[in-house]
């Protein structure tokens, strides 16, 4: 068996460790006789697994007491819709910062149930950066401050919380983290609320992850529906109907692997910060090869790149996947290429990419 080099966008490369132990597992769980798959979410075997995956995980992000861990369904797409619904109660107006497709996205749904001010974009610059703080201007009535983390499809990081002040700094704060949560140690404290789908850097597929504070719970617009309403999961313990309970097991597999064999996320962090610094390296030491985006909003976990002669992308693309290297097709709707380099993308992987980069252009340059 040849596990190749997989740096798709999502659902994503999972860490090797963790796949073998779910394999062990797979059949016989710790001796019960049967799979986590075909437990009931209320066995007591199972309520310890969901227990101990949120409990690591509040450890690895170092979670304050006053906000709940909810662990949902539906993507980060169904929270762009649950974002309006459960912190319009009280009025206002959402506000957005649009810095690309995903932000985009939100913006969008939110329009669609309640209208929203553009509270920044870096749209005019082609995306290429993110609006400073000095740029963000709220409405007067700000419900919330909506913006997303790390644009996925785009490569652009924040490289700042944004800090609100004056009447803005009662304004909860909400990001969509769904390509970078748990890529580096945060301040959840400066959050209202955190979400992010897991099949990026947490797990497979199916499962979301919302991290709410306490006090934003109680602002749901009254006709939300259940499987909506962040309170309700909040108050049964996410499980108000059956939840992804295999993908929150494996999810609870990879929160270990980061405490006990990464040792945490300052250790993840340097290591990711290692895998991008060699990739954006190679990119800006040729002019084969080049990424748009400001240096300091590159993102850590998607690097999208262009070929100076687009003629070859095709024979790159197949040429890196004869090479053992997967999925580096960039978003249908940009183009070119895109390396995601998640947690579970190791250095070993990112060198072999550079090292074929380096190749392919002795060989076609
Ligand atoms: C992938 C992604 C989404 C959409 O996630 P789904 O789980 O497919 O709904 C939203 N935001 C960001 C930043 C993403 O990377």
């Amino acid at each position: 068996m040849t596990r190749r080099y997989n740096f798709c966008a999502g659902p994503a490369a999972l860490p090797t460790p963790v796949l073998e132990r779910a394999r062990e597992e797979m059949l016989d769980y710790q001796g019960r006789g049967l799979s986590v798959m075909e437990m009931s979410h209320r066995s007591p075997e199972f309520v310890a697994i969901a227990e101990a995956a949120e409990a690591n995980l509040r450890t690895l992000l170092r979670i304050p007491d006053n906000y709940r861990v909810l662990f949902m369904q539906g993507g980060a797409t169904m929270q762009f819709a649950c974002v309006p619904l459960n912190l319009l109660g009280n009025g206002g107006t959402p506000n957005y910062l649009d810095t690309g497709i995903w932000s985009a996205k939100a913006i969008k749904e939110a329009d669609h149930l309640a209208g929203s001010h553009l509270a920044a974009t870096s749209r005019a610059g082609g995306y290429v950066d993110v609006p400073r703080g000095d740029e963000i201007a709220l409405s007067a009535d700000a419900a919330y401050l909506h913006y997303c983390h790390n644009e996925t499809i785009g490569g652009l990081a924040f490289d700042y919380v944004p800090t609100l002040d004056g009447p803005g700094a009662a304004v909860p704060l909400v990001c969509d983290m769904s390509s970078s949560m748990l890529s580096a140690p945060l301040d959840v404290s400066r959050f209202g609320v955190i979400y992010a789908g897991a099949q990026k850097n947490i797990g497979p597929a199916g499962l979301t992850l919302a991290i709410v504070r306490d006090d934003l719970l109680e602002r749901a617009l009254p006709h939300t529906p259940s499987l909506l309403n962040w309170k309700v999961y909040a108050d049964n313990a996410s499980m108000i109907n059956t939840p992804p309970t295999y993908a929150w097991y494996l999810a609870g597999l990879v929160f270990e692997w980061l405490k006990d064999d990464i040792g945490g996320l300052e250790a993840m962090a340097a290591i990711n910060r290692r895998k991008a610094a060699s990739l954006y390296d190679a990119i800006d030491a040729s002019d084969f090869y080049s990424n748009p985006i400001a240096p300091a909003n590159r993102s850590l976990m998607n690097v999208p790149f262009v070929l100076a002669d687009e003629a070859l992308n095709d024979s790159f693309l197949d040429e890196a996947e004869a090479a053992g290297l997967l999925n580096l097709k960039g978003h249908r709707s940009v183009g070119g290429m895109r390396a995601s380099l998640y947690n579970a993308v190791s250095q070993q992987a990112v060198e072999a990419l550079v090292t074929f980069m380096h190749d392919f252009e002795q060989r076609h340059g």
